[in-house]
């Protein structure tokens, strides 16, 4: 069967069409700047692009692109759309509804637009995914929603909930909910198949590392604490995101700089982070350059990462009284050698033994990174959240 995996966002729609059967991705490609310009940029699976900006004024537009793109382009992959035999839609926030993936109807949607108050770009952009395909694609073929936060509704109420007054969780559900759970059940998962062990019997500290970033504590195969909380703005500094900070020091700024609550969830949300800290980038490849180049910001915003990495895995294995293994995963944990050294270093008290020279430029392919006899074991494992998304899309289609 062929899944179409869509991930839409305010103003861009990734795609992903891959066969379930050999798990191979046909054709992927991206609507970007929907509503403010547009542009598609399509790439097929032997290589083959179809690029144009065009005008996209909303996500049915885009979505009329994604169907040239895979039909009717120099690029395409299908003689036509019926040849897709379900579609899977990536939904940031599921809140504490949604533990597990859903077949797409009117009520299911009326719930992810009820939810978007908690993640209002995400959930709004997802929703106009979902009705731009059933628009172009009609209503008989199913669509699947796949929760990011769901892997985490395992979390007890000790780890997820914050110690305001408990009204406003029963009046505002404001607890912890966790992100990137796509990429901490793929990754824990794809860690116990390259042990060997059943996932059961162990505890994994899964550090998920891009432009945002997460921690999960996965305790036989469940989630027991993740580092982003009622927001993806939460736990580790990121490309532009704060992470955890005192709170006092929203109100405090707020009150001397005069900042709404609005500037001040742009400034925590798109100016803080890598960029606030270096002024130079959100990018880590900008701040390893300018770092190696002496630059003292940039590398106290990448010495920050490092130490909070290092802060993260240890409380999370306190939290589950011992870990077996820890992986790495996402743009900076799959490519960047120079952080897993730094946090490896540190972990030298839990009983890593670091093979540094495996390690030494290994980009995006798993590898086992301790050395033999370690008793943690250290991996890197790309994720796949598209693939992760169209299995468990499949297996409900399929009832598998
Ligand atoms: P992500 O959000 O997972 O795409 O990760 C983006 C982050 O990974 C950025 O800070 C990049 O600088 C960093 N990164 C480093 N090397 C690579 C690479 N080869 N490909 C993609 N991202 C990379």
């Amino acid at each position: 069967m062929k899944i179409l995996v869509i991930n839409a966002g305010s103003s861009s729609l990734k795609y992903q069409l891959i066969n379930i059967d050999d798990e191979s991705v046909i054709a992927k490609g991206m609507c970007e700047r929907i509503g403010i310009d547009g542009r598609i940029k399509h790439t097929a699976f032997d290589g083959r692009e179809y690029v144009e900006e065009a005008e996209m004024k909303n996500h049915t537009e885009a979505f009329k692109y994604v169907e040239y793109a895979l039909v009717k382009s120099d690029a395409a992959v299908l003689k036509s759309m019926s040849e897709i035999g379900a579609v899977g839609h990536r939904i940031v926030q599921g809140g504490a509804i949604f533990d597990k993936p859903e077949l797409v109807n009117e009520d299911v949607i009326e719930k992810i637009l009820e939810l978007s108050e908690l993640a209002p770009l995400h959930n709004i952009g997802s929703v106009q995914g979902i009705r731009a395909c059933i628009e172009c694609l009609g209503s008989e073929l199913p669509q699947v929603v796949v929760f990011d936060n769901s892997f985490h509704n395992t979390m007890p109420p000790h780890a997820y909930m914050y110690a305001i007054p408990y009204e406003y969780y029963e009046k505002y559900a404001v607890r912890r909910y966790g992100f990137h759970g796509t990429s901490h059940k793929y990754v824990s998962a794809k860690c116990a198949e390259v042990m060997g062990r059943d996932i059961s019997e162990l505890k994994l500290i899964t550090c998920h590392l891009g432009n945002g970033s997460s921690i999960t504590a996965v305790d036989g195969g469940k989630c027991i604490d993740t580092s982003m909380g009622f927001t993806p703005l939460d736990g580790l500094i990121m490309g532009t995101r704060s992470g955890s900070l005192d709170p006092s020091v929203v109100t405090f700024l707020g009150e001397k700089e005069g900042i709404s609550y609005k500037e001040m969830s742009e400034l925590l949300n798109k100016k803080s982070g890598y960029l606030g800290v270096s002024g130079i980038s959100n990018d880590d490849r900008d701040l390893q350059e300018k770092a190696a180049e002496g630059n003292e910001r940039a590398k106290l915003a990448i010495k920050m990462l490092d130490y909070q990495i290092i802060k993260l895995i240890g409380s999370y294995a306190a939290a589950m009284n011992g870990v077996d293994a820890i992986v790495f995963t996402g743009g900076i944990g799959e490519n960047v050698d120079v952080h897993r050294a730094a946090v490896c270093k540190g972990l030298t008290y839990l009983g890593v033994d670091f093979d540094f020279e495996k390690n030494a430029g290994l980009r995006g392919r798993i590898a086992e990174l301790s050395k033999p006899g370690s008793k943690v074991k250290i991996y890197v494992i790309p994720t796949n959240e598209e693939l992760s998304i169209a299995r468990d899309t499949y297996a409900l289609v399929s009832g598998k």
